[in-house]
């Protein structure tokens, strides 16, 4: 075996490593063999030198070995997942995943947690009284079998050694190499067994990839890996210097994707799901090309088929179902009140900063600060204007959900910041999608 030390010194030299000293290295470090601290220079050549494409593969395939993969023999549904590269105001997954389920596919969807200014499908979907997410695998695996979709938790059985590899790159300054990111999130797609992906790529101020140039890099390389493995993958970029749809905060947001599922909600929202899910649908077989995946989309929405599965979905994890007709029944915060435009003329909405409304919905306590903190499931911003939007003095730009009215002002002054009026017209930011793969 080569020893730690002499892949590190190699990798400094930018020279490439085999699959076998890839998978060695990973399996000494899980073994504790290869201690934090060799591992930690080893990753941190790879944020200077790069990988080859036949590195970064072997080494998510060596990643997955690392745990426990879902396999389904005898499924007769086609199995499909979806990642987002994480934003602000996304619940896109809330309404792909029961629609993709009532069009015939098997989708588990595993989320993560908010942390920062970027908010977790998992937190989100708490907000519903009594949902739970950490299901045993077993669980899980049978609940797909019996109504073709589940929206969990990263199963831990699942790629153990993203979860150690990740903890040491949070700390050590090597979070940001695009093969490394590129196997932690391939890793767990390939564990989860869809044969199709579709990975939402972002870019702009809310995002993970803050220009369009980076997000397309990561995309090539996901899609990559996706192929290379023998999975049918593809990535679309979207923008996120805006939140995606109105909502920012957990319950805000499962109500904004119910309201989308019923056929109201955001334009915006029910585009990307529309992209998203025409995707799958076509690389899954289950429709010829997009437009026909299109087309299902919506008539699974207009029939109400979509709405009931997600019924259906709640029902399975334990929550109250009726939250779908009755979102009434959600978390409700006891402060709301109107941030209005201040100034005195017509204006338009030149930035409504996706980063700095995550950052004031993160403040009010709709997310976390650190891993440990509780968020609140009620709170958050619902805005009233999109970029480009045409604005009179006085009309409101935002709603503030807040546990205290010194709450809310704290969320006014964020607001202030993140939200710039022009005296000149601005057109919208609604970029069009880019395929990639
Ligand atoms: N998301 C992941 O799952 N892994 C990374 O490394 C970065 C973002």
């Amino acid at each position: 075996m080569t020893a730690a030390v002499t892949l590190i010194e190699r990798k400094k030299r930018g020279e490439a490593a085999s699959a076998d000293e890839l998978r060695a290295l990973l399996a000494g470090f899980i073994a504790r063999d290869v201690p934090d601290y060799q591992m930690a220079a080893w990753l941190m050549a790879v944020c200077w030198r790069g990988m080859t494409d036949a590195e970064t593969l072997a080494l998510t395939e060596a990643m997955v070995e690392s745990g426990a993969t879902l396999e389904w023999p005898g499924l007769d549904r086609p199995t499909v997942d979806k990642h987002s590269t994480g934003g602000v105001g996304d619940k896109t997954s809330i309404v792909l995943v029961p629609l993709m389920a009532a069009a015939g596919a098997a989708f588990v969807k595993m989320s993560g947690r908010g942390l920062g200014h970027t908010g977790g499908t998992l937190d989100k979907l708490e907000s519903i009284p009594g949902f739970v997410c950490e299901l045993p695998l077993e669980e899980m695996r049978a609940q797909v079998r019996r109504i073709g979709c589940a929206l969990v938790g990263q199963s831990p059985e699942l790629v153990p050694a993203d979860k150690l590899t990740y903890a040491l790159r949070d700390v050590t300054g090597t979070v940001d190499s695009v093969p490394l990111i590129a196997a932690s999130i391939m890793s767990k797609k390939l564990a989860g067994g869809a044969r199709s992906i579709v990975l939402d790529v972002k870019w702009g101020s809310g995002a993970f990839m803050q220009t369009q140039e980076e997000a397309r890099e990561l995309a090539a390389t996901l899609v990559r890996i996706g192929t290379g493995a023998g999975r049918g993958t593809r990535a679309v970029l979207s923008g996120m210097r805006q939140p995606l749809g109105r909502a920012v905060g957990n319950a805000l947001e499962v109500r904004e994707a119910i309201e989308t599922l019923t056929g109201g909600g955001p334009a915006d929202l029910w585009a990307l799901t529309l992209e998203l899910g025409s995707h799958l649908l076509e690389m899954s077989g289950l429709a010829a090309n997009a437009e026909e995946g299109h087309a299902a989309l919506i008539r699974l929405r207009d029939s109400g088929a979509g709405a009931e599965m997600l019924e259906t979905l709640i029902e399975a994890q334990h929550g109250d179902p009726r939250v779908v007709r009755a979102p009434e029944l959600l978390p409700a915060a006891p402060v709301v009140r109107e941030f209005v435009v201040e100034e005195d003329g017509e204006r338009w909405i030149e930035a409504a900063d996706a980063r700095g409304i995550g950052d004031a919905a993160l403040a009010l306590g709709a997310g976390r600060k650190t891993k440990a903190d509780a968020v609140d499931p009620a709170v958050g911003i619902v805005l009233r204007g999109r970029i480009g939007d045409r604005v009179q003095p006085g009309q409101p730009l935002a709603e503030v959900h807040a546990r205290t009215d010194a709450d809310a002002e704290a969320a006014f002054a964020a607001l202030r910041a993140a939200i710039r009026l022009s005296a000149n017209p601005v057109s919208p930011a609604d970029e069009p999608y880019e395929t990639v793969g």
